[in-house]
Formats: C-alpha cells, structure tokens, sequence
C-alpha cells in the first residue's frame, strides 16, 4: 500500500474527528477507521493553515501578517496572526449551534470543515472572517510541523510497515518529549524568551487535543504515560510562572492569547486525565475525586485553575470549556494550596529529572529514532508489509531538500 501524505492527514476528514470524541476505551477502534478513511480517500487536498496563504504571489512588498513564509516565521515569530480555527473547536461550535436540530449529524460539522479549506474560504485566506482563531506566528509554524512532519513520519501506518504494535504511539512520545527538551532548552538558556516558550505550549495543546493520538494513548507503558501527561502540564505552569515573574499573568497580559491557550490546556486536561492517581501528585491539593471531570487527577490541572484564579485571569474561548469552567472553579474552591511564590514554584526541574532518569537516554529524551524517512532503505525495506521500500528515490531526495512529506 502506498505511504499517505502527511499534509492530506490534517485535512482529513475523519481521523480527527473520531479521535476527538474518542476515549481511552475506544481509541483504537476510531484510529483504525481513521487510517482506513485515508487509505480509501487519497485525494482530498491540502489544508489551509497547512498551506501558505497567498503563496502564488512572492512579492515580498505584499506581504501580510498572517503568512507563514519561511523568512517570517523566522525574522517575525512572535506576531499575532489569525487562521482558522481548530477542527475541535469548529466542531463544538457548529454542534453547540445544531444540536436541537431534528435531523442533526454529529460527523457533519467534520465535513464542513474540511470543506471550508480546501474550498479556501476559512480565515486562513479571508481574513474578514471572524471566527479565526490567533496566536503566535511561530506557533502555527510549530504546529504545521508536529501535524505534516514530526508525527507522520513517525507513523508506521503512512509507510506501510509493521514494526511493532506500538511503534506509532512511541513515535508520538517521541515528539512530545522532543518538545519538552526543548522547551526546558529555551527556559535554561540566558538569552531564552518567554514568548519561545509561549510558542511551545500554544501549539502543543492544540495537535495533543486535535491530532489523530489514538496510538499513544495506547502504548503499552501506562506508567510513562502518566508521567508524561502529568509532566506536560506543569510544563505549562512552569512557562506561566515566568509569565507571573515578569509580570505578564494578568488580564490584558501582552500575551493576547492567554486566555485562549489556558482554554485549550483544559480541554487537553480531559483528554489526558482520568481514573488515576497522579504520579506527580503530593497529595496535599484536592484529588480526582474533587469533580466529575477526568482533568482533575491531574495535579497540574488543579494547579491551573488555583493559579489563574489568584491572578484573575480568565480561562477563556474555547466552547467546551466555557461552558463548565465556573463550576470547576466552585469544586476546587478553598482545596487547592498553591506553592509558595519562587522561581521554580512548581518543581518542572525535579518533574523532568524524574522522567528523564527513567526514560532518557544517556540523560536526553527525545530524539529522532521513530522517524521512518531518517531510517536506512535496508531498515525500511525489512518492516515494509511488500518489503520494498516505500520511499523513492526522489521522496528521499525532496526530504533532503526540506520539502514536507507528500506521497500518494
Ligand atoms: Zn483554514
């Protein structure tokens, strides 16, 4: 079977869309049928916030604040710029809009939006629209990259190969802790930004929550598993910390997206928490059973509502959220005991050694082992299901070019 095209998964109308209604439980029922709906439908196109807006034109006299132009993201990261929405989010408000609709089709909202971009009429390209959604310009960037490099490549399914069962859910870990190695880079380094670190955390919740992740909820080590959701949120907490420190947790924070982003981490809270004990957890803040959400095993969690409840900064702008954010706030109330105010208020240093001392590798973690294209052809060609090696010459070549995986 030929290797599907990283940049036709995110427009994929079906895999995020079953993966977000998914739970633990069924994960791997709903990847399965998302990685058939590819395999049956190669042709759907490019996704706008995948594409560069207005690429034809190279006029760089022309160019606006949302293109996502190598040199941009590069020399202008930090900008606010607007694209579209989410598919998660797009879906939960089309669905907020249509569910006392009589003849109402869940699976629809998932259609419309592929539709809207392939057909280019989300706020990727028209910018008169005003149901975008902004952040960083880097952090599109990052997230373009996690969702048509980083996790296709590292996808066994996309290649046609069997390795192991749990390949692919490793190769997701992988991308995650590379993003933490990264991000801790950046917070150690002297000259390191906060806005970097912003990027990190705006674009990670975003792929966590709307990537097809079936297969890393899967993976067979269910002790690294919880170790690394729990750690991923006090990476966001140690991030806002140093917000806090330089003054720019509040409302009106020059980070305009706060809100927004802290939506998104809630969200990623449900898809990540439920029925366990936190390993990170000391016990002394509130437990799962504080309320009826699976976000709330999470230590980290907790921490985020106590923490932006004493800055008063509102979590905000993502509909799922909006709607049961007050009645978290009043289940946590008076239960949850913040660290006392210091650099590392919230332990990340410690969190991460933890996990590295037991995951990492000569004192890393991360790397580059899952990614199929990096592999030898003997490697590939000894997993592919036909023994021959998926990739061709000119695939292999483009890659080294820098283009983005695109094979039909
Ligand atoms: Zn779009």
């Amino acid at each position: 079977m030929p290797p599907k095209g990283s940049k036709k998964r995110a427009a994929d109308t079906s895999a995020g869309a079953s993966q977000s209604k998914s739970t633990k439980t069924n994960a791997s029922t709903s990847a399965g049928a998302a990685s058939e709906e590819q395999q049956r439908d190669p042709s759907v196109e490019v996704t706008g916030s995948n594409e560069q807006p207005n690429d034809a034109s190279n006029d760089d006299s022309n160019t606006e604040d949302h293109e996502m132009h190598e040199d941009k993201i590069k020399n202008d990261p930090y900008t606010y710029i607007t694209n579209c929405a989410p598919r998660f989010e797009f879906e939960s408000r089309y669905n907020k809009e249509h569910e006392d609709d009589d003849d109402f089709d869940e699976e629809k909202a998932s259609e419309l939006w592929a539709d809207e971009h392939n057909d280019r009429k989300c706020a990727c390209f028209n910018k008169d629209r005003t149901d975008g959604w902004t952040m960083m310009r880097k952090a599109f960037a990052r997230k373009m990259d996690a969702e048509t490099i980083e996790i296709p490549q590292r996808d066994q399914d996309m290649f046609g190969m069997y390795v192991y069962n749990d390949f692919t859910g490793y190769g997701y870990q992988e991308v995650v802790e590379n993003n933490m190695a990264e991000f801790n880079k950046v917070l150690n380094d002297k000259d390191g930004k906060t806005e970097e670190l912003w990027t990190i955390l705006e674009s990670m919740a975003w792929w966590i929550v709307d990537e097809p992740n079936a297969p890393w909820h899967m993976i067979d080590d269910g002790e690294r598993s919880w170790l690394t959701y729990s750690l991923l949120g006090f990476m966001l907490l140690a991030a806002l910390n140093r917000m806090d420190r330089e003054g720019d947790f509040k409302v009106d924070s020059k980070y305009k997206d706060l809100s927004l982003v802290l939506g998104v981490w809630a969200k990623a809270a449900d898809d990540l928490g439920g029925d366990v004990s936190d390993p990170l957890d000391d016990g002394k803040s509130g437990s799962s059973d504080m309320g009826d959400y699976a976000g709330f095993n999470l230590l980290w969690f907790r921490y985020l509502l106590a923490f932006a409840k004493e800055n008063s900064v509102p979590i905000q702008g993502v509909t799922d959220v909006d709607d049961k954010i007050e009645e978290w706030y009043s289940q946590i109330d008076g239960k949850v005991k913040l660290p006392p105010k210091k650099e590392d208020r919230f332990g990340w240093k410690t969190k991460l050694n933890k996990y590295t001392k037991s995951y990492g590798k000569g004192g890393k973690i991360g790397g580059q082992e899952f990614r199929i294209p990096l592999w030898t052809r003997e490697k590939r060609k000894k997993y592919a299901f036909d023994k021959k090696d998926p990739l061709s010459d000119e695939q292999i070549n483009a890659l080294k070019d820098g283009m983005v995986l695109q094979m039909m």
